[in-house]
């Protein structure tokens, strides 16, 4: 019988999620909801020196808000706990032990100044079988001599022994087989008695290990590390997972890869939320805080990487977990393209829940000192205007004119359109307006264009420039809807105030 589909996001807590991360951990999600799996998070925190408070919690409130559940987990509980690798030292512990008792590892007491010594003496110096005999280890010096060094409170660190000669194999679902030889890798460092703490190697299979993991989904810069963990299963007896190496987050341009510097160069966040740098005034910006929509980010993530050969686009998280395939992961890196996200963000706010943009241009008007009117106002210039947004932070840009009369006037369009007839042309209309009774756009707007025939006057530079002293520029949506929602007598005020003032 198969085992059933385990798979694991196991971020170290370093600092805010970065969103290739993210991607990352939504394949996995995918990837173990599509085959009835079951998705684990573990927090690697072995590197004390990297730990950074907060981190941890800043990875779940990202998720959470993702709408990307764990089944196990920090945070969640399960049978295969501790999910935190510091609250397993004594797990680590006894596997270190097996390795050595089988002499698969071995103790090496070589100093830092004795490791760079030997660096500088031999170009490309590596640790491994034909270098193990010159340096401080059990095996040069002897189990006996090794254990007095122990026991005299020298500090050691246990080394991986890798047999040279040996082909290792890595299948990879999204590279296919990787092959290396064995004499290329080092005798990695698994433990550390200064900490007593394993290294990420050594947790990491253990841990997967233990918590059944059928399928190790990552990213490509951890592909390198691949052969080694194939080598330990083997010497633990152990069948490993399946191995897939997701291709890398490229910055917009170049073949770099998506850095938090890129952030601030392009000018996008690249953290799902804001992060504050403990103990520092920095922060960092973050989807949420900048209106993207949860929705959005998974969806345009989804397809960095991955497509599922259709053509289509806007998915929802159901659909994304039936037509996710492994097998249709691009090898090439995906380049980050805010544009992209933008786009996304556009389709999903046409159908998101309404009250939020009321809210949002509701707090922008009191922030601008303009009156709100009604609630109802406020929603109907939502529903006009939200098709020209891609953020909901864009609405007062695109919509204060509803709300307060311009006092700034948009000098290209003055250019284009404020011409010496202008005022002529809008002083004229303001009185054939006032004598209209029904001010009712639909009324209106056949009247007008009579009157303009009637004039021949030229149908643009006459609306053109009415509309510059209603919005303060040449753009908005159809004059007519603007007059109905202003009203006759603000549209007026602010048309003969325009041709005083301009
Ligand atoms: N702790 C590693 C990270 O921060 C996990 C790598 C892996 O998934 O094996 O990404």
């Amino acid at each position: 019988m198969e085992k059933p589909v385990v798979v694991r996001f196991a971020p170290s807590p370093t600092g805010p999620l970065h969103i290739g991360g993210v991607r990352t951990c939504l394949y996995n999600y995918l990837f173990a909801r599509q085959h009835g799996g079951k998705l684990l998070f573990r927090i690697e925190d072995t590197d004390s020196q990297r730990f950074v408070p907060g981190a941890e919690q800043y990875i779940l409130d990202s998720f959470k808000w993702l709408g990307i559940e764990f089944d196990e987990g920090v945070g969640f509980g399960g049978d295969h706990g501790p999910y935190r690798q510091s609250e397993r030292r004594d797990i680590y512990k006894k596997y270190v032990k097996v390795l050595l008792d089988s002499g698969k590892a071995y103790y090496a007491f070589d100093t830092k100044e004795e490791l760079d010594a030997a660096r500088a003496a031999t170009p490309n110096f590596q640790y491994d079988a034909s270098t193990r005999g010159n340096m401080r280890n059990s095996i040069s010096l002897g189990m006996e001599e090794a254990q007095r060094l122990i026991d005299n409170g020298e500090n050691y660190v246990v080394r991986f022994r890798i047999e040279p000669g040996e082909e290792v194999l890595v299948n990879d679902l999204i590279r296919g087989e990787v092959r290396i030889n064995s004499s290329i890798l080092d005798d990695k460092v698994l433990y550390k008695s200064a900490d007593e703490l394993p290294t990420y190697h050594m947790a990491n299979i253990v841990d997967d290990h233990l918590m059944e993991v059928t399928h190790v989904i990552r990213g490509e810069e951890w592909l390198p590390s691949s052969p080694l963990h194939v080598l330990l299963y083997r010497a633990f007896g152990w069948e490993a997972p399946q191995f897939a190496h997701l291709p890398l987050l490229l910055a917009p341009e170049g073949n770099g890869k998506l850095s938090k510097r890129d952030g601030d160069k392009y000018g996008f966040p690249v953290f799902p939320l804001l992060w504050n740098v403990p103990g520092t005034d920095t922060t960092y910006s973050g989807y949420r805080e900048c209106g993207y929509l949860p929705e959005a980010v998974v969806n345009f993530l989804a397809l960095l990487g991955w497509n599922p050969g259709n053509d289509q686009d806007f998915m929802t998280m159901d659909e994304m977990i039936s037509l996710f395939d492994l097998a249709k992961c691009s090898k090439n890196g995906a380049h980050f393209d805010i544009k992209r996200l933008l786009w996304f963000n556009h389709h999903y706010l046409q159908e998101c829940d309404e009250q939020m943009l009321v809210d949002t241009l509701k707090t922008q008007i009191a922030e601008h000192g303009a009156d709100a009117k009604s609630d109802e106002y406020v929603k109907t210039v939502v529903q006009m205007m939200k098709e020209r947004i891609n953020l909901p932070q864009e609405l007062w840009e695109q919509c204060n004119f509803f709300f307060a009369a311009p006092t700034e006037f948009d000098e290209k369009s003055l250019k284009k359109w404020w011409k010496p007839e202008a005022p002529k042309y809008v002083s004229e209309l303001c009185d054939f307006l006032e004598a209209q009774d029904d001010w009712t756009g639909e009324t209106l707007e056949p009247k007008v264009m009579e009157w303009i025939a009637s004039k021949e006057y030229k149908t643009g530079a006459v609306m053109n420039a009415f509309r510059v002293t209603l919005v303060g520029a040449a753009r908005g949506p159809q004059i007519f809807a603007i007059t109905d929602m202003l009203g006759r007598e603000e549209s007026l005020r602010r048309a003969r105030k325009a041709v005083e003032t301009l």
